[in-house]
Parts: C-alpha cells; structure tokens; sequence
C-alpha cells in the first residue's frame, strides 16, 4: 500500500510546553486511523502538524507534499473547535463551504450522509449540539476528500446519531478514503479504527491493531465483585485485590465464577453486583496513557509504555 500520510520525528512545544515530542507515524490509502490520549496529550497539535496550520518541526508529507502545498480540494477537516456562522441554514452552510472548492459535492447529498435532510433549512443556532457537529463533519465532506482529518467527530452526539456517523466512515473509509480521526470513545476507535495510535505526553506509545492492543496490554479477563470483602480473608485461587468499592479477580475463566461465589460465601462476605469483564481498549489505554482517576488498571502491570521510546 502506498502511504498517504507520513510523519517523521515532528515536535512542537509552545513555551516551555513540549506539545509534541518526536512523532513518527505512516497512515496508508484507505485506512482508518484512529488518534486517542488523555486531554493535553498532543492530540489537536498532532492533527494541525498533519494539516500545516502550525509551525512544528520534523518532516510530514501528504500524498507525497508539503502539507501546506498539498492540493486542497483532496482534503477535509474537521477541527475540534469549529463555530460556523450560527445564522445559516445547515444547507447554506454546506452550500457555503463546497463553494470554497472547484468540484464539490451537492449539499443535500452531504447533509442526507450525515443524517440531516430533515433539519436543512434550520439555522445552525437552532440545531442541537449532536445536528451542529454532524454538520460541522459535513463541511468536511463537501469536497469529496481523498484524506479526512475528524477531530473528535462525534462528541457531543447522541448514541443513535453517533452510530450513523460511524455507519458513513466506514462506508467512505471502503470507497477509499484515508481516514485520521482523534476520538476520547474507545467503542469508536476500536469499531472504526484499522489502527489506534496512543499519544501520552507528546509521544506515540503504541500503535496497532486495536485487537492487538488489547491481548498485549489489555491485561486479563477479571471478575469485579462489589463488596467490603478483605481479599486476604478469602481462600481463592486467583489474584485477587480491591479497587474502590470493589473486589477484583484476575485470571477467572468464565466456569470458575462459582468458585469466588463460593470463597465469598464460606467467608461470610456480602456482595452486591458481580461483573465479569474482558479485556478491553479503555483497558490499555488507561494501562499505557494513566490513570488518575485510580481505578482498576490490571494487575501488576507496569507503566513500561509511558517510558521514553526506545528504553523498553
Ligand atoms: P489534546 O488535543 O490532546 O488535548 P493539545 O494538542 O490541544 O492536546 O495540547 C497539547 C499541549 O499543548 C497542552 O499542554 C496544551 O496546553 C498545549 N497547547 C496547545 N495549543 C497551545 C497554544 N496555542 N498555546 C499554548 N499551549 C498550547
């Protein structure tokens, strides 16, 4: 496959705040590639290095250019802070900006894409927040582009809404286009995303296949037992250890769950919900980019990703 997108060790600090931290990464033709982190990890910075709308260093190519010289009409995106002029109709809006372009695509086309057919003649102060991004990610689509940049496409839109979207990408993702979008929902990387690259830091951390991901650093399958239980009270044959509110079971198959029913019982320990959980990509994102909010991050797992590159 041929690479559309090609970053070489870009770096971008704003005073002494290192933004980004030598990034390196290759998006091929037809891909979807999906850019996750915590707030402050680089993510915006990365997408505006990608597009040439700010100064960093290193080297990065778009269809084989300069960003800044790249032809324009094969490009859409979607910043995350985006806010049109509010007394438009959605269909002017999309009138408006496929007029920037010499070979757009019909607004009502895109607005039936993006699931607003029924609200093109409301003004954009009028829609609702999920009816606004869609139409924001319509702008992006007037021009037909061969390469999407989404910058957090979906937030603020309902889960129906939020399906619908991912129903399009996918859909223009197989007619070909390259697709580099940042989202803070795991479902959507992971439902979207041929591969999830992890920012923390300014630095990419892992980047893969999302199943990949998951076996390598998505820990084990675990049962969660909300209950006091002391886990050094219990006679159980896996790890065991609390986390908040919670007792968590490591390494349970699915058949051994009455065997922590039973520890739990001969111990004389109450519980309210149990819960198994398999591994998933919120799990190796809160393994590899941190987590403060101090919930469970698997067991025994080391922060080796947020190492510098190279050292592991
Ligand atoms: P993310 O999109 O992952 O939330 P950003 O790329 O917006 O992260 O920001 C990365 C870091 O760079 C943050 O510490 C942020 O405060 C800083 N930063 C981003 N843009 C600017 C700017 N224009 N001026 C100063 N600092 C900035």
């Amino acid at each position: 496959m041929t690479a559309t997108l090609v970053a070489e060790d870009v770096r971008r600090s704003y005073g002494d705040t290192v933004a980004l931290d030598g990034v390196s990464l290759s998006v091929d033709a037809g891909e979807v590639f999906a850019l996750v982190g915590p707030n402050g990890a680089g993510k915006t910075t990365l997408v505006r290095a990608l597009t040439g709308t700010t100064d960093a260093t290193g080297t990065v190519s778009v269809f084989g250019s300069d960003p800044r010289r790249v032809d324009r009409e094969r490009v859409g995106l979607l910043p995350q802070a985006f806010d049109p002029p509010k007394r438009l109709t959605a269909r002017e809006l999309l009138s408006y900006y496929a007029g920037l372009y010499d070979d757009s695509r019909d607004a009502d086309a895109v607005l039936a894409d993006v699931g607003l057919s029924d609200d093109a003649d409301t003004w954009y102060e009028n829609l609702s927040g999920g009816q606004r991004r869609r139409t924001c990610v319509g702008t992006a689509l007037v021009n037909d582009p061969d390469l999407l940049f989404l910058d957090e496409p979906t937030t603020g839109i309902d889960p129906a809404g939020r399906r619908a979207l991912w129903d399009l990408l996918e859909s223009l993702a197989d007619g070909g286009t390259t697709v580099f979008l940042t989202t803070h929902d795991m479902a959507e990387a992971h439902r979207l995303a041929d591969r999830v690259g992890l920012l923390a830091d300014g630095r990419l951390v892992a980047v893969d296949d999302p199943d990949a991901l998951v076996r390598e650093y998505g820990g084990e399958s675990r049962l969660v037992v909300e209950t006091d239980a002391d886990p050094a009270a219990l006679d159980l044959s896996y790890p065991a250890e609390r986390s908040g509110d919670s007792l968590v079971v490591s390494d349970v198959p699915p058949e051994a769950i009455g065997d922590v029913v039973d520890a739990l019982a001969a111990a004389g320990a109450s519980y309210d919900a149990l819960t198994w959980k398999e591994p998933d990509l919120e799990d190796v994102y809160l393994q590899l980019a941190g987590n403060p909010a101090g919930d469970y991050a698997g067991p025994d797992r080391e922060r080796a990703a947020l190492a510098p590159e190279g050292s592991r």
